[in-house]
């Protein structure tokens, strides 16, 4: 079905109120809207709304199990989406929100269950980018809104990302630009005891489990590593943040000797050219001449004195890929500390195949 879909572009600090109340009331009326948030663009319908939540399956392909993060502008919204707030849910909310942290919740009774994927938790996030906020608090509902992409590709971290996916799929994209972090937030279930870590995102957890003064779990999943176990049986492979490119990922064992994993790198590079493939490289500042004149290809991700940087060009970089016309690329990890663990999370899920050294 192809729908009709109005593109704006909006300021991302002042948006215009015209624009800003007219995706609202698509929202309101069961529409889907494409909005920016501080982390990646979201896809946005009304969570309270199971069958406008339905289309955001539909149009991202998005298999049915995986759920949405409610996003909400103020407490009160979040008081209607969670039916309990335990203590530490406040201490967090209190020092991070808004902001780029989504917490497990049980789920409030005006919650769809599309929304949730069947559970009795729900996630909720109050995003900071101004155009989100005002967006939700126009339309006056909780917003559902999961990453504004195809199912399995990378997030999108600028407005012609969203466009290139969803155009002709949504009824609005709101386009303000370049997103700020360029990872998704970090998801922790507050649930359990000791709190858990669902997803690394942009706010490291170490931050957090200062603010809670406890510790919390990364379970290997988190890590972005649980996929690779069930890669093991033919076919269940779920790849996602995904070039369509095969993607080659290199990591070390320890990062303070560089120099074994360029040439680990390197030898990755040449071994493919042998065989007369096309190859590029995703390095950083610091190391991508080390393969000029080897590689086809080099793109470099930033810099690896800048995790912040690296994040925040992640996804378009491995959007970019698939625009080089080489066969095959090869992706230098990063260390797993602060915001190291969701660029390692995602650049794991994104590959084909993982060498350590
Ligand atoms: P996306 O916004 O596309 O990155 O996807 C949202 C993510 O939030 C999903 O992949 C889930 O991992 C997570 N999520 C949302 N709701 C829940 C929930 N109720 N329980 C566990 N994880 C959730
Ligand atoms: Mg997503």
């Amino acid at each position: 079905m192809v729908t009709y879909t109005r593109v704006f572009k909006v300021d991302p600090v002042r948006p215009d109120v015209d624009v800003i109340r007219y995706a609202a009331s698509v929202i309101r009326e069961g529409g889907l809207v494409a909005f920016p948030t501080e982390t990646v663009y979201g896809l946005g319908a009304n969570a309270f709304d199971a069958r406008a939540v339905e289309r955001i399956y539909v149009v991202k392909g998005r298999p049915i199990d995986n759920p949405v993060i409610v996003h909400v502008c103020d407490l009160r919204q979040l008081e209607l989406v969670a039916s309990r707030i335990p203590e530490d849910a406040y201490r967090l909310v209190e020092r991070l929100w808004p902001g780029p942290l989504t917490l497990l919740l049980p789920r409030g009774p005006r919650i769809p269950y599309v929304v949730t994927a069947g559970l009795e938790t729900v996630a909720v996030r109050m995003p900071a980018h101004p155009v989100a906020l005002e967006l939700i608090r126009e339309a006056g509902v909780p917003v559902a809104a999961p990453s504004a992409n195809l199912s399995g590709k990378p997030s999108p971290t600028r407005g012609e990302h969203v466009v290139e996916d969803l155009y002709s799929r949504v009824e609005v994209i709101l386009d303000a630009g370049e997103t700020l972090y360029g990872v998704e937030s970090t998801i922790i279930n507050l649930l359990s005891e000791p709190p858990m870590l669902l997803r690394p995102g942009a706010y490291p957890v170490e931050d957090i489990e200062r603010i809670l003064g406890k510790s919390i779990t990364v379970p290997e999943f988190a890590r972005g590593l649980g996929e690779a176990e069930r890669a093991l049986a033919p076919g269940m492979r779920h790849r996602h943040y995904a070039p369509n490119t095969p993607l080659v990922l290199v990591e070390a064992d320890d990062y303070s000797e560089l120099q074994r994993l360029l040439d680990a790198t390197r030898k990755v590079v040449l071994d493919h050219k042998m065989r007369g493939l096309k190859v590029a490289v995703l390095s950083y500042t610091e190391t991508y001449r080390y393969y000029e004149g080897v590689a086809d290809r080099v793109l470099v991700i930033g810099s690896r004195g800048n995790i912040y940087e690296v994040a925040r060009n992640l996804f378009a970089t491995l959007r970019a890929v698939d625009k080089l016309g080489v066969d095959v690329a090869v992706v230098e990890g990063v260390e797993e500390r602060g915001l190291g663990l969701a660029v390692m999370n995602r650049v794991r899920k994104a590959s084909t195949v993982k060498i350590k050294v």
